[in-house]
């Protein structure tokens, strides 16, 4: 502990918060400099608390840090991108908050990783800008495997080797990749990818994001992109995200305004 610094300058945005006794909060931030941080805010619920009563999830903020005795505390904070809180309904409200649980399960408290923290803070960005958010999330999940490690084989058959082909194929999420139809017959755990979502796939995977969101929308085949990319995150993670669940109530089911989270305005 000895070598650690007593403070930390940090930006960052805040993935969620709970309650901590009578009047503080418990964050956890992922933060450009150190990548995940928890962080107790102390009298955050108290009427009028300068220091970090703004910050909620989604909040991106300039934080300054002291090392309390176990965790880090709040001592000061500058939101600095308020846009980011204007989640307008429960729909973009679920979507942004399907990003956070991703790369909340992905990471621990392991050290900076820049390129992650701008891919969140982008991702959040061109959700509330974007006309097909599942576009968005889709190129989202590719980017966030790429950074974590676990880029899928896309071009060539995780089984043997050959070249993909365009026809339907196969996924595998143990072996991190397409299976030719050949291989992927003979392979139990191998999911089914059409030729369709492939394509879809891989152009999301090599493509910058601008060139990506011009592929027409289509919503059967975005679905099917997600269903091979929640496979895989399955695996890779040992269990099912929350969010998509609640993503697909919110699409389906259509909740009266009153009936969202916290306050809701008729528009
Ligand atoms: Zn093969």
């Amino acid at each position: 502990m000895a070598n650690e610094p007593h403070s930390l300058r940090v930006e960052g945005v805040v993935l969620s918060h709970r309650e901590m006794g009578e009047a503080d909060r418990l964050l956890v931030i992922y933060t450009r400099e150190h990548g995940k941080l928890r962080a107790i805010a102390k009298g955050v619920r108290k009427l009028h608390s300068r220091k970090a009563g703004h910050l909620q999830p989604f909040s991106r903020a300039k934080i300054m840090l002291a090392r309390g005795r176990d965790l880090w505390i709040v001592t000061q904070a500058e939101v600095i991108d308020a846009s980011l809180l204007l989640q307008e309904n429960l729909e973009s409200m679920a979507y942004a908050l399907y990003v956070i649980e991703l790369l909340d399960r992905f990471t621990y408290e392991e050290g900076a990783n820049p390129a992650l923290y701008q891919l969140l803070v982008k991702t959040l960005h061109r959700l509330a800008e974007a006309a097909q958010p599942e576009m968005v999330l889709r190129f989202y999940d590719l980017r966030l495997l790429d950074l974590m490690g676990f880029r899928p084989q896309l071009f060539n058959c995780v089984g043997c080797g050959n070249v993909i082909k365009a026809e339907d194929q196969y996924f595998s999420a143990v072996q991190g990749g397409v299976l030719c139809p050949r291989c992927g017959h003979d392979t139990a755990s191998a999911q089914p990818v059409s030729m369709h979502a492939l394509k879809y796939l891989r152009h999301f995977q090599r493509s910058r994001y601008e060139a990506a969101m011009r592929a027409p929308y289509h919503p059967g085949i975005l679905k099917e992109m997600d269903q091979v990319l929640q496979y895989y995150f399955l695996f890779l993670l040992e269990r099912h995200l929350n969010t998509p669940g609640f993503i697909h109530r919110v699409q389906h089911e259509h909740p009266e305004p009153d009936q969202g989270l916290g306050d809701s305005t008729e528009k």
